[in-house]
């Protein structure tokens, strides 16, 4: 057998499409490690599909550039960049068995048959499908058709694989399950990886890093802990989490809500339009006493406590900033006993999860 060849860095830089009066991608640059796991999120239409279909040379951007390692792949065919692909839709031939899907990629590359045959039986192992090769792609669940597209994208050993949306058919549970089974694939094969998805969960689960996509442009690009905690506009604290939010006025670097001077230890990016706060529910603090002086005080009047399972949302109003949810862990309310309704309760918010953003990126 072949040794895996190693996995290669992508630098897209400048890179625009357009249609007709649709900008798709408006100058984007993006730089992925080899070896990474990088997620596009955003919105639908924001052009995550687009870029994928630049990288694979489906699409023919109207300028910029896409290296795989040091070669130029603008101008070439989608077959001469060496990629796995994997789409929402599977893609698979329905009249061929799972065996003949899967060494389809090995096939067309002129790989023996005594070979392909080796490595289609490793490729179906890799994704828990030993054992399947006869099967009709009819004879198979939703998930197990998902399996077959990634043995197939992984089965030639590409350097580079490209998700578009692959779980998004799958029933929520099944979803869950594949984006670990997924991640720990990804461990295992020496890929640089590029997954698209409109599902913040998903993209926290699974990346090493997520470019936010925002109408043709990549807002943000960072670690999924870095961008929950540190986002940098008002639409990537939005996107990504629960949070409500509200504005304040920034004046020499001071934040303020109404007359009240918000503490924070995080850094205020620079932006267009005013600033908000940004507001996490299970980043609140239920405090028995009094807020301490180091932290910003939201106390107020308990409106409503809602029972979610996994969790508690106590709902309360404060005086100028309105209706505040704060997110409690069941076993911990179970454990300090919950405030009623109506009760004033103590509401901390610390510096250090003060979450200050502009509107809009610069
Ligand atoms: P996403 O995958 O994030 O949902 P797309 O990349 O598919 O977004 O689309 C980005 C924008 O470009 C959308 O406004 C979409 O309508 C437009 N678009 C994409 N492909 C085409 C096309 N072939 N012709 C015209 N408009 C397109
Ligand atoms: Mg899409």
């Amino acid at each position: 057998m072949p040794s895996a060849a190693h996995s290669l860095p992508i630098d897209v830089s400048g890179l625009c499409k357009s249609y007709g009066q649709v900008q798709a991608l408006d100058n984007v640059s993006l730089n992925i490690a080899a070896g990474e796991f990088l997620t596009l999120l955003g919105p639908s239409g924001s052009g995550k599909t687009t870029l994928l279909m630049a990288l694979a040379g489906f699409v023919r951007p109207d300028g910029g550039s896409i290296r795989f390692g040091d070669r130029e792949m603008i101008t070439t065919p989608p077959h001469k960049r060496g990629l796995g692909m994997v789409f929402q839709s599977y893609a698979l031939f329905p009249f061929m068995s799972v065996a003949e899907n899967v060494a389809y990629p090995l096939k067309i590359r002129g790989v023996s048959k005594s070979d392909q045959t080796k490595r289609v039986e490793r490729a179906l192992e890799t994704v828990q499908l030993g054992g399947y090769g006869t099967r009709r792609i009819t004879q198979l669940s939703g998930g197990q058709k998902q399996r077959v597209a990634l043995a197939r994208a992984m089965v030639f050993e590409p350097q580079i694989i490209l998700m578009d949306e692959p779980l998004s058919a799958l029933d929520k549970k099944l979803r869950e399950h594949m984006q670990i089974e997924l991640k720990a694939l990804h461990k295992k094969l020496d890929a640089t990886v590029v997954y698209v998805t409109h599902d913040q969960r998903e993209a926290l689960t699974m990346s090493d890093r997520i470019a936010v996509v925002n109408n043709g442009r990549i807002e943000q690009v960072e670690t999924p802990e870095r961008l929950y905690r540190q986002p940098h506009s008002f639409f990537v604290a939005d996107f990504v989490g629960e949070s409500i939010s509200l504005p304040v006025t920034m004046a020499n670097d001071q934040a303020r809500l109404g007359t009240h001077a918000l503490k924070t230890n995080l850094p205020i990016a620079q932006g267009r339009g005013g600033h908000r706060l940004v507001m996490r529910p299970e980043l609140l603090e239920v405090t028995s006493g009094a807020v301490p002086e180091t932290a910003n005080d939201f106390s107020g009047k308990v409106d409503d406590i809602i029972y979610q399972g996994d969790s508690v949302l106590v709902v309360v109003q404060h005086a100028t900033a309105g209706q505040i949810n704060v997110r409690v862990p069941a076993n911990r309310a179970g454990q300090t006993g919950l405030p009623s309704k109506g009760e004033r309760i103590g509401l901390a918010l610390h510096p250090e999860d003060t979450i200050i953003v502009p509107e809009h990126v610069a």
